[in-house]
């Protein structure tokens, strides 16, 4: 089975996209969402981010998002010890759940795809691409956050132009390219590539 990474800057689409291969029966790793709960019920974790960021990271024993939102995004260097802890339990929770899938392909979704090391150990990288005005409206709209709120979040990965050169392939989701076809697409290329004995 092939382990694909989707990747793209906040508001690309990432999670969009990533719905779409899901209702072709591809089995999708959403990091952010395995993050969370990790960060809930990984033993180790909880104390981990407790010793470093101090007991009001969990409100009533349920992590509070936004406090260590408001810390680490403030901060690079605390920034950098979140991602520290945390990167590596969600590398080897995906890692676990890939060995598990049955398809021809699964995909592994993830802001910071590169920047984590999560990159490596797949066999291709597909990018989600969008105009970073698009993004910006999107996830000011999504999230109900100022413009400056998102800018900040923008400005901790990597610039989409570097990204995607990192990638394998390219979907684009400007709102004015249609997805669907793309994602058929691509869809058809990677079950070929899951079909031929040596991925390469
Ligand atoms: P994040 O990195 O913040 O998790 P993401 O890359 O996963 O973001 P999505 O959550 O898929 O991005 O999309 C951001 C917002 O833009 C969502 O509200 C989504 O519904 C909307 N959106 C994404 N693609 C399109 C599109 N092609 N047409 C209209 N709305 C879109």
């Amino acid at each position: 089975m092939l382990r694909i990474g989707l990747t793209g800057g906040i508001g690309s689409g990432k999670t969009t996209v990533a719905r779409i291969f899901e209702t072709l029966g591809i089995p999708v790793y959403y990091a952010d969402d395995a993050a969370k709960r990790l960060m809930n019920q990984d033993p180790a974790l909880r104390t981990a981010l407790i010793e470093t960021f101090g007991p009001l990271c969990y409100k009533e024993g349920v992590l509070d998002r936004s406090y260590l939102a408001s810390l680490v995004f403030e901060d690079e260097s605390k920034r950098e010890q979140l991602n520290q802890l945390v990167h590596p339990a969600t590398i080897a929770d995906a890692n676990e759940w890939l060995s598990k899938q049955q398809a021809p392909y699964a995909l592994r979704e993830a802001a910071l795809l590169f920047e984590s090391g999560a990159a490596e150990g797949l066999d291709y990288v597909i990018g989600v691409s969008a105009p970073a005005a698009l993004r910006l409206q999107r996830v000011m709209q999504r999230d109900q956050l100022s413009e400056a709120a998102v800018k900040k979040r923008m400005a901790t990965q990597l610039q989409d132009a570097i990204k995607l050169k990192l990638c394998d392939f390219v979907i684009v989701n400007d709102e004015r390219v249609a997805l669907l076809p793309q994602v058929l697409d691509l869809h058809e290329k990677l079950t070929a590539l899951a079909a031929q004995p040596m991925p390469h």
